[in-house]
Order: structure tokens, then C-alpha cells, then sequence
């Protein structure tokens, strides 16, 4: 009787009998994961599209300019992709060969948890429908991805991790001083590496638990976003509903990140936690990727007010490369938006974050990073404030923040 459930099957010369319902299990395997490859292609390539693809033509003067550089980029959300970033991908702006084509050498990588559907800038509820959910299962992440934000967050650093322990030394996680200095060292000598490590995009990944912090933590984290789409346990969201200040959870976050000599990101906050931050941290702050009201008048984007006190923690605006963020899909829109940042509160607390990789189109993948040179140069910046703009004023933040 067992005979008429099971199947002969020779495969690769090992013949074995097999019942039906481990074939079934087999063929459905293998569909999913036929599927997870073309379906999560499909979804990038529409997701991170590029306005004016390479080649990128700049003269040989901005070109070595450019090249005399140490690029920090403050947000990219390439590890939320089905992608090798050892390879040069045919979809998405960032991998590791492209940061090295471009001389991008550092990349704060976003880790994008929950993102509400139908996705917008004025209001979003926490319980929509959450596309992550959605693409965790079709890009074959672990199972234990599927129903938890805080293991979405982890999954997403580990990956960093093993491109880091793959890349022959191409991309280094920079965690502490000492990895600092090393890697400043490397690039002081020539040596083409990248570095980086892993930023929380909305504390929801927390599930609520304080101590989540510090597995995040030992996780390779170094910078924390208070929230994201819609307003959290934390507090409020620029594009959630209520748009409150931080709640008692959310102090708590703020002064075990920085307890923890994390930074802190008020990107996507809701003016208000901007606020309640501003008046508590005791080190520098960052908006990750940003724009500016000054150039781009909207709900998104910071305020003078909020300019001139992120400045004052000694912190960093990242200005973004997208069309909601400064009104634009240019180089020239991003490098207008460091201009007058810079003519509010000086050139030192002007950074680079574009949001790479984050459902956004791009004027640009990394290869064509010195059209921003170029266009900085317009702007009438030097060589040397151009230096800061594009990675020393981070720099300064990370010798400031990072862990002994
Ligand atoms: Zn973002």
C-alpha cells in the first residue's frame, strides 16, 4: 500500500523512492524560488529608478577634485534589496563597485523595518497594510522576518556583516574609534576600501523593549532613527497622524542610545521630537537625509529653526538627492539646498545623505557622484568646505559619538 504513495526518482545518479507530498514540497520550493528572483528584481527596478544613467562626463579637473575626496553618504537603504552589493547591480544606485567607482568610501546603510501602504508624506496610520511584510517573503528572507520588526532589523545587519567578511577588505564595518582610525588610515594611504555601518530607520523596531537597544547595539548599530512613516512607540512621525513630541519610551531611547555612544536621527521626526531632542541630547545630532524649507517647503524637510539647532548640537544636516526632499531631480537641487544650509549656519554642519536605494528615483547612481563636485563648485564652495561638506564635517561627528 505504501508503494502507491511514493514515486522513483533518479536525480544527478541517486536514485531514491520519494512520496508525493515531499515532491509537491519540492516543486513548490523550487516556484517560490524562481518567483523571490524575478518578483524582487521587478519591485526594485520600479522602486529605485535612475533619471540619467551612466555615462557621467565631468572635466578632468572636477574628476580630480573628486578624487581627492573622502564621500560620506549618511543614508542608503541597499541592504533592503535582494542584491549582492559585492556586485555591481543592474538595479538600485548603490553596491560596493559602484561606491568605489564613484569614491564614495563611507555609507551609513538604512534598515527600513515597516513602511505603511499607500505610503505618503501628510499622514499615514501605524496600522496599514505594511509593505515589508510583503517583501520580506518575496525576497526569501528568513521566516523569522516575517512577523517581527525587531528580526527584520537584525536579519538586515547581519547581511551587512557577511558582505563586510566577504569583501576581501573592500567594505569594513566601522563600530568604534579604533575602526575609525583605521580606515581613515587606509584611505590617507590610497587604498581603495569602503566602510560603514547599519542605522535604524523608526524605533517600532524595538517592539516596544528598551533593552532591544542594545542587542541592536551588538548588532553593529550606530545610528538610531526615532521614527519613520508613522508616529511609534516613541513618539511622532513628520508623516504620522498625532505628529507628537517624544513620549517617556522615547526619552528613554534618546538617552540609552547616546548612553551607548549611538547617534541619534531626527530624519522623518515630527517637529516636535525635533524639539524634545534638541533640548536633551548631550552630544551631536544628525537628520540622516533631509531637505530644507529654505529651498523646498515642505512637511519633510527642516526648518531654520531646527537647522540652527541640529547646528548647534555640533550634529549634521545629510542633504538628500530626490525629487520630495529638494523639489528636484538634480545634483544642482541638492547642491542649492547645502548652499543655503551652509549660508544659515556655516559650512560645518553640511553632509551628504541621499536615500539611495529608498523607493526614490535618483538623477544619478553613485558613479556619477562628482556631477555633485561640480555642481558644489557652481555653488561658489572651495576645495577644502567642499572636503567637509562631502565627509569630514561626518567624520567629526562619528570621532565625537562613536564608542571608545
Ligand atoms: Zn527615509
Amino acid at each position: 500500500m505504501i508503494n502507491s504513495l511514493l514515486v522513483f526518482t533518479s536525480l544527478a545518479g541517486i536514485t531514491a523512492w520519494v512520496s508525493v507530498p515531499v515532491i509537491i514540497l519540492i516543486v513548490l520550493a523550487l516556484i517560490y524560488l524562481i518567483l523571490i528572483n524575478i518578483m524582487s528584481a521587478q519591485v526594485e527596478k520600479r522602486s529605485n529608478r535612475v533619471r540619467q544613467p551612466p555615462p557621467y562626463m565631468v572635466s578632468s579637473e572636477v574628476q580630480a577634485l573628486h578624487n581627492r575626496l573622502l564621500v560620506a553618504d549618511l543614508h542608503a537603504d541597499a541592504l533592503l534589496w535582494k542584491r549582492d552589493l559585492l556586485q555591481t547591480g543592474r538595479t538600485g544606485h548603490v553596491d560596493v563597485p559602484r561606491m568605489l567607482e564613484g569614491n564614495i568610501a563611507f555609507q551609513v546603510f538604512g534598515v527600513v523595518t515597516k513602511s505603511p501602504k499607500g505610503q505618503n508624506f501628510e499622514s499615514n496610520s501605524s496600522q496599514s497594510f505594511d509593505n515589508i511584510t510583503l517583501l520580506s517573503v518575496l525576497s526569501g528572507w528568513p521566516p523569522r522576518t516575517w512577523g517581527s520588526l525587531f528580526q527584520r532589523a537584525l536579519y538586515q545587519a547581519r547581511k551587512l556583516e557577511q558582505f563586510a567578511n566577504r569583501s576581501e577588505g573592500k567594505l569594513m564595518r566601522v563600530l568604534n574609534q579604533k575602526d575609525l582610525q583605521i580606515f581613515l588610515e587606509h584611505r590617507r594611504a590610497g587604498d581603495r576600501i569602503t566602510a560603514g555601518f547599519p542605522c535604524l530607520e523608526g524605533t517600532h523596531a524595538l517592539e516596544g523593549k528598551l533593552e532591544n537597544l542594545d542587542v541592536l547595539y551588538e548588532a553593529g548599530f550606530r545610528m538610531i532613527g526615532l521614527t519613520h512613516f508613522f508616529d511609534n512607540e516613541a513618539g511622532g512621525s513628520a508623516h504620522g497622524r498625532e505628529k507628537g513630541g517624544l513620549t517617556a519610551f522615547g526619552k528613554d531611547v534618546v538617552r540609552r542610545t547616546q548612553e551607548l555612544h549611538m547617534v541619534v536621527d531626527l530624519a522623518h521626526s515630527s517637529p516636535r521630537i525635533i524639539d524634545d531632542v534638541l533640548a536633551m541630547t548631550t552630544m551631536p545630532v544628525v537628520a540622516s537625509h533631509t531637505g530644507v524649507r529654505g529651498t523646498c517647503d515642505n512637511v519633510r524637510n527642516l526648518s531654520d529653526d531646527h537647522i540652527r539647532g541640529i547646528a548647534r548640537t555640533g550634529g549634521v544636516m545629510g542633504i538628500a538627492m530626490f525629487e520630495q526632499a529638494v523639489c528636484e531631480c538634480s545634483v544642482d537641487a541638492t547642491a542649492r539646498a547645502m548652499r543655503y544650509t551652509a549660508d544659515l549656519v556655516g559650512v560645518d554642519y553640511v553632509a551628504l545623505g541621499c536615500d539611495f536605494d529608498g523607493t526614490v528615483e535618483a538623477p544619478i547612481d553613485y558613479r556619477g557622484m562628482a556631477l555633485l563636485t561640480e555642481a558644489l563648485l557652481k555653488q561658489g564652495f572651495s576645495e577644502a568646505e567642499i572636503q567637509q561638506i562631502m565627509g569630514w564635517n561626518f567624520m567629526r561627528v562619528l570621532m565625537a559619538v562613536l564608542p571608545e
